[in-house]
């Protein structure tokens, strides 16, 4: 079994190594990551650029291949060029941050597991809180368990699951709760600074806390104590409104913009 590994924290980045070492044994981990830090670039893909990839060693041991791209070109260059295949798994992270509610949208770790989805690859995206006691270690090996879950269960077309792991020590965790996506925005703010030559910079400052409390949300969990798992999918279509918005007067509009046109007035 080929399991692809992956993250947004860089190739060389503590997070990605532990859970490289936790899944030892599980299957072949092939990692195909960035060669430098891609937090927060979302789900950028790189066209305008050429993508190399390296290979990279770690203790004198050939480690995994290095990409200078983004997590959604590590994983389209990993199915289609250096695993030649589908791998059964795509694993993202452990990030070291946590990412939950919006953060989900800016994240490459969660991105890269968006991208397994869409490739029809079940995936998981792991970060761990690192705002108060993170332990590392621990949130790889429970990650292992999490992953053995998954493969025996499987999951639909089109979905990932989003674990994160509180930042807690290792006793101290409460339990697993399922989850739902934080929905409002967070305090955030912008720093406004000089350089040496006088002029204005600005440096966007992500905060983490919330402004709405929401209940059973990721956020709420891992607050509290509890690793959250979150099942997402990438269909971004609100299902709810369909109906709704269908009820509209879009016969009317098209009247309209139709008759307009075929008396050559202005719609
Ligand atoms: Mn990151």
């Amino acid at each position: 079994m080929k399991i692809l590994l992956t993250n947004d924290d860089g190739v060389y980045a503590p997070g990605i190594g532990a859970i490289r070492k936790s899944l030892q044994g599980l299957g072949e981990v092939v990692v195909v990551a960035p060669d430098s830090e891609q937090s927060g670039v979302g789900h950028s893909i790189t066209l305008a650029h050429p993508l190399r990839v390296r290979h990279v060693y770690v203790d004198g041991e050939f480690f995994g291949y290095g990409v200078g791209g983004s997590p959604a070109d590590c994983v389209k260059l990993a199915v289609m060029e250096i695993m030649k295949g589908q791998p059964r798994l795509v694993v993202s992270g452990i990030n070291l941050g946590s990412n939950t509610g919006i953060h989900v949208l800016y994240s490459g770790t969660v991105a890269a597991a968006i991208e397994g989805a869409i490739l029809g690859i079940p995936a998981v995206a792991l970060s761990l809180d690192v705002s108060g006691f993170p332990d590392l270690e621990y949130a790889a090996i429970i990650s292992r368990d999490v992953i053995e879950l998954l493969l025996k269960h499987d999951l639909p077309r089109g979905s990932l699951l989003n674990v994160n792991f509180p930042s807690v020590k290792r006793g101290e965790i409460k339990g697993i709760r399922i989850t739902k996506q934080y929905t409002y925005s967070f305090e955030e703010s912008v720093d406004r600074r000089k350089d040496p030559a006088g002029k204005t910079y600005y440096w966007l400052v992500g905060g983490r806390e919330i402004t709405v409390e929401e209940k059973g949300t990721d956020i709420e969990a891992i607050r509290q104590g509890y690793i959250s798992i979150t099942p997402l999918r990438y269909d971004l279509t609100n299902h709810e409104l369909l109906e709704k918005i269908g009820c509209w007067d879009w016969g009317q509009l098209y009247q309209h913009f139709k008759d307009s046109t075929f008396l050559g007035k202005e719609v």
